[in-house]
Order: structure tokens, then sequence, then C-alpha cells
């Protein structure tokens, strides 16, 4: 038997894969898990194999696999299981999944050309031989026969270029005289000069040696060069790229070339090889005995690992336990015992600091440390991606789809911070990256280890129930306290003061206490912009989005309004757009607005802002946290990014500005992400020998979350929690997914999510709930109006059952797939 066909996942919208068959040549290259290129409709297109299979589906003829791209199989076979899990419980088009999991295709480039069909050289065929066909102009006609000319194909270019007018191109494309061709190249791999080191013979180059460079030079200051050049280079053994060399030894060009021509240095074309070290090298981590509690921590997690099954462990530490140098430990221990390793964090810049502290304690003794994140360019996470798969690095640091590092033999997946909303992918594939990184473990028989000091409600809940092992850790470090939380109610505030500041008169006293003391505050708000609304005082209009049912944001550095859902932008109204009235006014205070009045109030402080308008990049986002770690700034006003798992030493004071403004949202994760919030905040004070201080303020100091996060008392809010919940039945207590049904026509958009309430009202109550149609909280998203089902039942598989029923019943109905958006285990519902 052999097997000569394929399927192949395929980066379209559809919840298929699709055959081809395996010429004779590719046989070899062509397994389960490589990357093909494959024609498809008139595309070339990059998928993975998922099977190869003897016999081909009945009735079509297969087109062929163009082309093999992998030497080893990109994908190996665990990562193939993982994506038709992924696929299958999460309902999305498999090879979407697989377009996630593989790393950037950087082997091909994208070609299109302009190419005469058959029936488009018959006609050329005849135009030259004399006839005129009556239905083409002269444009179109002269077209046609340059095209022939050139083989029957040009490259593409705009029509006008082409010496066609667009029309008569459409017109030809219709007829179906000429199509768009679109073909992948692969692209030559990126080669650079490098030098190394001859002076000892090795290459057995036998020209005329020069005498050796300290003997024939006079001239002291070259010399100097030429010793700099050859210690640098024996120093490191192999070859350095050029440039490189150039820089290091600080040399001119023309030396090194006088140096290759005499024999002492020799130089070739090599790959590109990316593996430049990103981090610095110099760092050395402080490599902490661990404490008792780390301890026994540690050793719970170590036990573990004896065993050599699967397992979860919640590792639950107050904000400042030490939980990293935990993490550090373990995977220490599992590269000890021949396995590798993947630490996962909720964002970029916990990349970098976690993977250099990594390569601090790894990259020399075990080789390799990789780091993978989305603000790497394609090239770069190619290479990295490579590196792991050809086991060149055996720890991977990486946000959310690091997840799909392709290591082999892996010991154990840290997930840091496990609670933190950014794991999810909030686009198809909607996975959530600590769920995949647990079964993940599951399918290698490894231990996943998650890491919080706020865990989830869901996560907490399975280690209470003793489904994962909770590991606690009460205190922090050298027992230094958690800072003193109050709290500041900002009715009284304004009784007193008769005005309405985004800082309260407790919270200006504490900042000015901060500066006099010459230590640093942070100041959190949870809205980006100068305010968040726009208002008519006559009419009670607010300026709304064109294409989404949401106030618009006014942005006054940049002066007009933003969309914070789809980015459009409006100026900003002098008068109100719907009743012509001069009342407009803003309302609602943003970071830039909170800035702005903290450099009023305090007009010596060195102030800057952290948030997504002011950290467009990673450079940026790293300079002004690296500003404020390095005490070159006093305060540092932001939005959540400032309470993720920064560690600076002089923050003394945390303000937060509108603790509660979170809870109003239609949500039943509110008060969860609420108390997530002020814990995590609360615990970037006093990390240092300092002691901290934080000011909640806030209108609703009765709620529970506000009240739990003042004492830091997870447990307490948990259990208050867990009760509401067990009484809604909302997560841990039943699976929820939410279904949009979605179109830019309305019309369409209610007819859809009526035929889909059709095939859903009769099975309503048989093991799962099915409420909706109802118009989605954001009833207009990017132009799409929106109807929302919320399905919930006990049971997960009952869940998966209906939905993927639901989901071929709108095939069989010619709903479009997209339209039906399904969002499984979702986080918010909006
Ligand atoms: P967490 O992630 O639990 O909030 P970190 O891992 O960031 O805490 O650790 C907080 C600080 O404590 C870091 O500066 C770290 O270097 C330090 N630290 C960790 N373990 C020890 C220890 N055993 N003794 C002293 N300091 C420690
Ligand atoms: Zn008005
Ligand atoms: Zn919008």
């Amino acid at each position: 038997m052999t097997e000569t066909y394929c399927n192949v996942a395929l980066p379209v919208p559809l919840r298929t894969t699709f055959a081809y068959a395996v010429p004779e040549c590719l046989r070899e290259q062509v397994r389960p898990g490589s990357r093909v290129l494959v024609p498809f409709r008139k595309k070339a297109l990059v998928g993975v194999v998922l099977e190869l299979t003897a016999t081909a589906p009945a009735g079509t003829k297969l087109r062929d696999v163009e082309k093999a791209l992998d030497l080893i199989p990109a994908l190996p076979a665990n990562l193939l299981k993982l994506g038709e899990w992924i696929a299958g419980y999460y309902l999305a088009p498999i090879g979407e999944v697989f377009r996630a999991m593989l790393p950037p295709t950087t082997e091909v480039s994208r070609k299109r050309r302009m190419v005469l069909t058959e029936t488009g050289r018959e006609m050329a065929e005849r135009l030259k031989s004399g006839t005129t066909l009556t239905d083409l102009d002269g444009s179109a006609a002269g077209f046609l026969q340059r095209l022939l000319k050139q083989n029957g194909e040009l490259a593409l270019g705009p029509a006008s270029k082409l010496g066609i007018t667009p029309d008569a191109l459409q017109r030809l494309q219709h007829r179906g005289y000429v199509e768009i061709r679109e073909s992948l190249q692969a692209r030559k791999r990126k080669m650079q000069r490098v030098v190394a080191w001859n002076g000892t013979g090795r290459g057995g180059v036998e020209k005329d040696r020069a005498p050796a460079p300290a003997q024939r030079n006079s001239n002291t200051g070259e010399r100097e060069k030429e010793e700099r050049v050859r210690a640098l280079l024996e120093r490191e053994r192999g070859p350095l790229p050029m440039p490189r060399l150039l820089k290091l030894a600080n040399v001119s060009r023309a030396l090194v070339e006088r140096m290759l021509r005499q024999g002492w240095l020799e130089s070739w074309e090599e790959p590109v090889d990316p593996v430049e070290d990103p981090f610095d090298s110099g760092y050395t981590p402080p490599g902490h005995t661990l404490n008792e509690t780390q301890e026994s921590a540690f050793k719970a997690i170590r036990a573990r690992f004896e065993l050599g099954e699967f397992g979860v462990q919640l590792l639950h530490g107050v904000t400042g336990s030490g939980k990293t140098e935990v993490y550090l430990r373990s995977v220490q221990d599992t590269l000890a015992r021949g396995k590798t390793a993947i630490i996962l964090v909720p964002e970029i810049a916990l990349t970098l600091w976690v993977g250099r502290q990594c390569r601090a304690w790894f990259g020399a003794r075990f080789e390799g440390v990789a780091v993978l994140h989305s603000a790497l360019s394609d090239v770069e996470r190619a290479q990295e991606w490579w590196r792991v798969r050809n086991g060149g690095a055996r720890v991977v640091v990486g946000t959310r789809s690091a997840i799909f590092a392709p290591l082999e033999n892996l010991g154990l997946v840290i997930v840091d911070e496990e609670q933190e909303s950014s794991y999810k992918q909030e686009e198809t594939p909607r996975y959530h990256g600590r769920d995949v990184a647990i079964m993940r473990a599951k399918f290698e028989n490894a231990l996943a280890l998650l890491g919080s000091a706020t865990p989830s409600l869901e996560t907490y809940h399975n280690a209470v129930n003793g489904k994962y092992e909770l590991l606690t850790m009460g205190s922090r470090v050298e027992n230094r306290e958690l800072a003193e939380v109050e709290i500041v109610d900002l009715r009284a505030d304004f009784q007193q003061t008769q005005k309405a500041s985004p800082i309260s008169q407790a919270l200006h006293a504490a900042i000015e206490e901060c500066l006099s003391l010459k230590t640093q505050a942070l100041v959190l708000i949870n809205r980006r912009g100068y305010s968040w609304s726009v208002l008519c005082r006559s009419c009670g209009a607010s300026v709304q989005c064109v294409n989404c049912s949401i106030s618009m944001t006014y942005h006054k550095s940049r002066n007009r309004l933003e969309c914070h859902y789809c980015g459009s932008i409006q100026a900003v109204p002098k008068v109100c757009p719907k009743c012509g009235s001069k009342y407009v006014y803003f309302f609602g205070e943003g970071s830039e607005h909170l800035e702005e009045r903290l450099r009023q109030e305090f007009p010596g402080a060195r102030i800057a802002r952290l948030d997504r308008d002011t950290a467009r990049t990673k450079q940026q986002y790293q300079e002004t946290l690296g500003a404020f770690a390095s005490g070159a700034l006093d305060i540092l006003v932001g939005t959540q990014m400032l309470a993720k798992g920064h560690d600076f030493q002089r923050v003394t004071l945390v303000g937060v500005i509108a603790a509660d403004s979170s809870l109003h949202l239609p949500d039943f994760r509110a008060a969860e992400r609420t108390f997530q919030l002020l814990t995590q905040v609360a615990g970037r004070a006093g990390r240092g020998e300092l002691p901290g201080r934080v000011l909640i303020q806030t209108y609703y100091p009765e709620h529970y979350a506000v009240q739990d996060a003042v004492k830091q008392d997870y447990v307490s809010f948990y259990e208050r929690e867990v009760h509401f919940r067990r009484m809604m039945a909302y997560p841990p207590f039943a699976s929820l997914a939410n279904v949009i049904v979605r179109d830019s026509r309305l019309e369409k958009a209610m007819e859809w999510s009526r035929e889909l309430s059709g095939y859903f009202s009769p099975q309503d109550g048989k093991g799962v709930r099915i409420l909706g149609p109802a118009s989605a909280p954001l009833a207009r998203l990017k132009k799409e109006h929106r109807y929302q089902f919320l399905l919930k039942s006990p049971k997960k598989a009952a869940l998966t059952r209906i939905l993927s029923r639901a989901l071929a019943f709108c095939e069989a109905r010619e709903i479009p797939q997209t339209a039906v958006l399904v969002d499984m285990d979702p986080l918010s519902l909006l």
C-alpha cells in the first residue's frame, strides 16, 4: 500500500481539510506535520499535512502538492494532536488553528502574475493570424497579443503600466481570457560574509605569508588594531559576521581586507543566522537561596516531577512572595532531568525580563533559551522557532502563542499570572493559552504549573476541589509587609470640597509626602484618552462611533475623538451633532486628563504616562519603564499596564483613581476583574526596603471586591464570589459559550439569528440552557450588527456537541461561516 494522497489544513475560514495528490518525487518529504505548497482555487497556499492516505476521496480529480517546504516536518506529532483538539474544542476552522501554530513562512515570497488562459491563447492566436474580433476593442486586442508574445505571462502591475484600461482588463477577465494567478517562490536564504582567524594555518592557504602582524608593521596604531582583531577572533573561536567584527574590534574595513589578503584572516559566505543574543548578556541574576516558604513549594513541585506523569499545580503566592525564583528552580530541575520547559507570561515586556533571567540561569549550561512573542519580525520569529524545532533551545519563554513552541520531550509548562485575560485570543482561533497549556501538558505527560497572586475563580475552584494541587506562599520574601491599603470615599471627599476632582485631598497629600521623601508614586486609571464621553447638556446625546455602538473618546493631544474599538476618528464637535446646541461637554477622566491634572497640582514633579497611546512601540514602553526604574521619574500615571508584574523597589505609594468604574460593566466577571486589578496594583507598592501605602478612591467602598482587595484577602473574596457564581450558574459551575451572529446588513444579521434560533429553541433545556437571541451588549461593532446567544451547561461536552451541530446547520442553510462566531469559555460577554 502506498500513501499517495494527503489531507492538508489550509489557512482559510472553513472547517474542513483538503485532499491533494503527492507526486512521486515528493513522497520522501511529505509527512504528517510537513508544510506544503498547494494550489487552492487560483492561489498557492502554504498548509500543513495532517495525514497521508492510500486512497483518494471518490469522484474528484485531485490536484498535486506543488512543493514540500520542510526537511523535517515543522510540527511534531504532539502538536498535530494539540491542534486537532483545539479545532474540536473551540469549534475553530482547523486551517486557522494550524496557521496560528506554524512559524511565519519566510522561505517563500508571493508573486502575482497576469496569465493568458487557454481560450485567451486561442483568441490571441486568431488575432495574430489577422482575424478581427468584434467584441474586443483595440487596447484589449493589443494586450492579448502582447501577452502571447511574453509566453502568456506578465508580472502584475497597475493597469496603466500594462498598457490597458482597467475596464478593458476587467472585461478580459470576465470573458475568461486572462486571469490573475498567485504563486509562491522560494526565497533565497539571506547570506552574509563572515570572517575567521587563520593565523594558525587553518584552511591551508599557501599564499606568501606575510610576517606576523606584530613584526611587520612599524605603525603601532595599526599593530594594536590588528592585535584587537586577532584577540577577538581567537576568543570567539568561530567566525564573526563582518559588520560585527568591525564594530567589536573598532577597526576599518580596509584593515580587515588587508589582513585577509595577507592570509591572517579568511572569509566566506554563510546563511544569516539569527541568534544574536538579543539580551544583555552581562546580566547576572540575584540567585537567592530559597526561603522556607519557597522551599516547600519547590519541594512539592519536585515531588510531582518524580511521578513523571501529567498533573496541574497552582502556585498561589501573594505579590512579592518570590514566585519567579520558584519557577526558575523548577525549570532547572526539568532540564536536569533531560526535559524541556515553556514559561508563558502575560505580556511582551515580561518575556524580555523573564527571558533575560532564564538566559542568565540556563543559557551557558544548557544551550539556549528561546524567546517567542508577536513583536518579533517574521524572520526573527521563524528563526527562533526553527532553533527550538532543531533542538537548539530547551527553554522557551513567550506570550500566549509560545504554548505552540515545537519542543519535544516537554516536562514543564509554567503559566505566570494565569488569570490574565491576555492569554485569551480574541480572534479565530479563540483559544485560551492557559487551558491549551494544560491540555498540552496532558498530551505529553508533563506538569502544568499555574502561578498567581489572584487566581481566576475557575482555577482556584479546581484547586479547592483537589483537581489541581494547591501550593500556597502566603508571605512576602524577607518578611516584608504587604502594603497598607486605605479607601478614600469619593462621596465624602466631594461633600467636603464641593468639586469633582480626579485627585482627592487624601491622594494629593499622599503624593506630596511621597515627593518630599523622594520616593516614587504610581497612579492607576482604567481608561486612556482625555475624556471617555462627549455629552450634550441640552439634549443629552453622546457622540457615538459611526461603526460601533459606543461613545467616542476625546484625545486632547491629538485633538480628535477616537473609537477604542474600531479606531475610527472624528473631529471634536463645537456644537452638538444632534441638536446643534453649543453646550457640549467632556465627561469622564482618562489617563491623559489625569496626567494634565497631576502636572498642574505638582508642578515640580517629574511625571510620565504609560498607556497604549504613549507606549506605541515596545521601545517607548521600555524607555518609560526604564526611566521610572532608574529613578528619573517621580510619578508614573497609567492604565492596567502598570499593574502587571513589575518589581520597582522605590515605589511607596500607589493611587487608584476610580476603583469601581469596572464594577458596573454588564459582565459576570466584573467583580473578579476589579478585585484582581486592585490587588495586583497594590502589590506594586513596598516591594523594596521601604514600606508601601495604597490609596483606593471609590464611590462604592462597600462592595466586597473593594473590601477584600483592601485586606488583600483572596480567600475571602473567592468565597463570596463563588457563592454568587453558584447561585447564577456561571463558571466554574457551568460552562458558557457565546455565539454572535453578525453582518454589516441589519436584516441579514436578524434573519440568520432567527434561523439559528429556530434550530436552538427545541433544544433548550435538554442539558443546555440557551438564552437569546438578544441584541449584543455591543450591538454594533466595526460596522457590523450583532445578535447574541448565550449557551450554558454544566457539561462541556454537551455544549460542544450542540454547537458543532448548530454550525453544520448553518452550513446547510448557507449562512456564511464568517457570520457566526463561536466563543467557547468567553472571558467577556461584550
Ligand atoms: P512575585 O512574582 O511573587 O510577586 P518576584 O518573583 O517578583 O515575586 O520576587 C519579588 C522580589 O523578591 C524580587 O526582587 C526577587 O529577586 C526577590 N526574591 C525572591 N526570592 C528571594 C529570597 N529567597 N530572598 C530574598 N529575596 C528574594
Ligand atoms: Zn444636543
Ligand atoms: Zn468604532
